[in-house]
């Protein structure tokens, strides 16, 4: 079986679903289809839920109808017939419906989770609905009886393949299926999500539970570039990648890829590639277990970094310094990214203030501590980046006018990052541009 994610856009008018059920026709082989929400949908129905919280009830009944709006003309030019509209607009009815009871109870993170999944919801829906039009055979499977949660709030990937090896066995015949990206069960049973972005790893996760030939993610470009195109004008798409490589740039910024959503397919040693539903016969990037190649391919970049510096003279060969540092981290369940040390000094950035003024002070407590917001993980990726020629040297020349703040090397065989004010990202970002990658 190989699995086909699409993303928003790829799916976010009627003639690229027309597309989409061409590209998934193409070959012979059993297909799992995953989708996203319409482009646009999930950060609208976030702002539903805001307007909600902020008990803004006015804001959120207008949003639901812009929304709705939409949703009925899109149904218009995706179907033909009176019988399919019909039922399309039957859908939607329903789900809106739905939106429009929120307004009326307060709203938990429940029901706010609740609200995020009609999204990917819909977009099935509607394009199950136009492949039964174009008479292509195939299984709707609700991603919400089968992709779950740990007590962690994990992707349970045991109980994940599991669950589809039940579904799918009642459908031994069938060739094709399509199901909803992003959303899934948490232990409690309640509806939640893969976090933004999420279909990624939902493609990734079904991957690896059903031991997938491949796992493509169709985008709105030609693979995996080696800077961010929406901040640099010339970048180029990206051959081949290690899984490794490709994990640093997708968890170090590269939107193109959801954060942690290589490791089910690098378990499982599936090729991911990205392709461009928009020119499906660009190549593309493959990410597999081979990094293809030596040296600088990429470099990406992390916002809303928060760094905390604990100072303490008494650090001085103190054993179980570091310890208790990290305890403090791991009690408030917040992980680390970048970590420098000196003789009397710990550098630490974390990219969330969820908890940060209980983590501030229990430090407080072992050390003095410094905080500085606002910060960009500038992270230049690359297999055995340290053997490539004078790349420090040519690194550090091209962003000589940058205030670097921290500097981590060594810790990967691939990896070089760097803390920066975000002020000067874009400008950091066109600078390594020009003297790494000569573009
Ligand atoms: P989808 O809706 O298909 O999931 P996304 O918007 O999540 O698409 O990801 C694709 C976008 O990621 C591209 O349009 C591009 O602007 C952005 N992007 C950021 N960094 C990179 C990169 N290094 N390579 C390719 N695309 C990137
Ligand atoms: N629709 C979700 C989002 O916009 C998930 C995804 O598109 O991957 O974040
Ligand atoms: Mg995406």
């Amino acid at each position: 079986m190989k699995i086909m994610k699409f993303g928003g856009t790829s799916v976010g008018k009627p003639e690229r679903m027309h597309q989409v059920s061409q590209l998934i026709t193409r070959d012979k082989e059993a297909t799992m289809v995953v989708l996203s929400a319409l482009s646009g949908t999930t950060n609208a129905l976030v702002e539903i839920s805001k307007s909600l919280a902020s008990t803004n009830k006015k804001a959120a009944v207008e949003k639901v109808e812009a929304l709705e709006k939409q949703y009925r003309s899109f149904i218009l030019e995706l179907l033909s017939g009176e019988v399919l509209r019909g039922k399309a607009n039957e859908i939607i009815t329903e789900h809106f419906e739905f939106l429009r009871i929120t307004q009326k109870i307060s709203l938990s993170d429940a029901l706010n989770k609740d609200i995020l999944a009609q999204g990917e919801l819909m977009s099935t829906k509607l394009f199950s609905l136009y492949l039964e039009q174009e008479k292509i055979d195939h299984v709707l499977l609700p991603a919400l009886d089968f992709m779950q949660l740990d007590a962690n709030d994990e992707p349970d990937l045991a109980v994940i393949e599991l669950k589809l090896k039940e579904i799918l066995a009642a459908y031994p015949t069938k060739k094709l299926f399509v199901t909803q990206g992003y959303i899934c069960r948490n232990a409690k049973g309640e509806v939640d999500n893969l976090k933004r972005g999420g279909s990624d790893y939902t493609a990734s996760l079904i991957a690896a539970a059903v031991k997938a030939s491949v796992c493509e993610i169709w985008t709105d470009i030609d693979g995996m570039h080696n800077n961010d195109p929406r901040v640099v004008d010339k970048t180029v798409a990206i051959e081949q990648l290690s899984f490794d490589e490709a994990a640093e740039l997708a968890y170090f910024g590269a939107k193109i890829l959801h954060p942690t959503c290589i490791w089910p397919a690098q378990l499982e040693n599936i090729p991911v590639k990205l392709l461009n539903t928009m020119q499906p016969s660009a190549a593309g990037t493959v990410i597999k277990k081979e990094a293809g190649s030596v040296g600088v391919k990429a470099v990406a970049a992390k916002d809303n970094i928060i760094a905390i510096k604990i100072k303490s003279s008494r650090m001085l060969l103190a054993y179980g310094f570091l310890r208790k540092i990290f305890e403090v981290f791991e009690k408030y369940k917040t992980p680390i990214d970048m970590i420098t040390t000196s003789e009397v000094a710990v550098s630490v950035t974390i990219d969330t203030d969820v908890h940060l003024e209980e983590i501030l002070a229990e430090l407080n407590l072992i050390a003095s501590v410094e905080v500085e917001k606002d910060q960009t993980i500038v992270s230049i990726v690359g297999n055995e980046i340290a053997k490539t020629e004078s790349v420090l040297k040519k690194l550090f020349d091209a962003i000589n006018e940058v205030p670097v703040t921290m500097v981590s090397y060594g810790g990967s065989h691939h990896n070089i990052s760097l803390l920066i004010p975000s002020t000067y990202k874009t400008k950091t970002l066109q600078l390594i541009n020009k003297g790494l990658f000569n573009l």
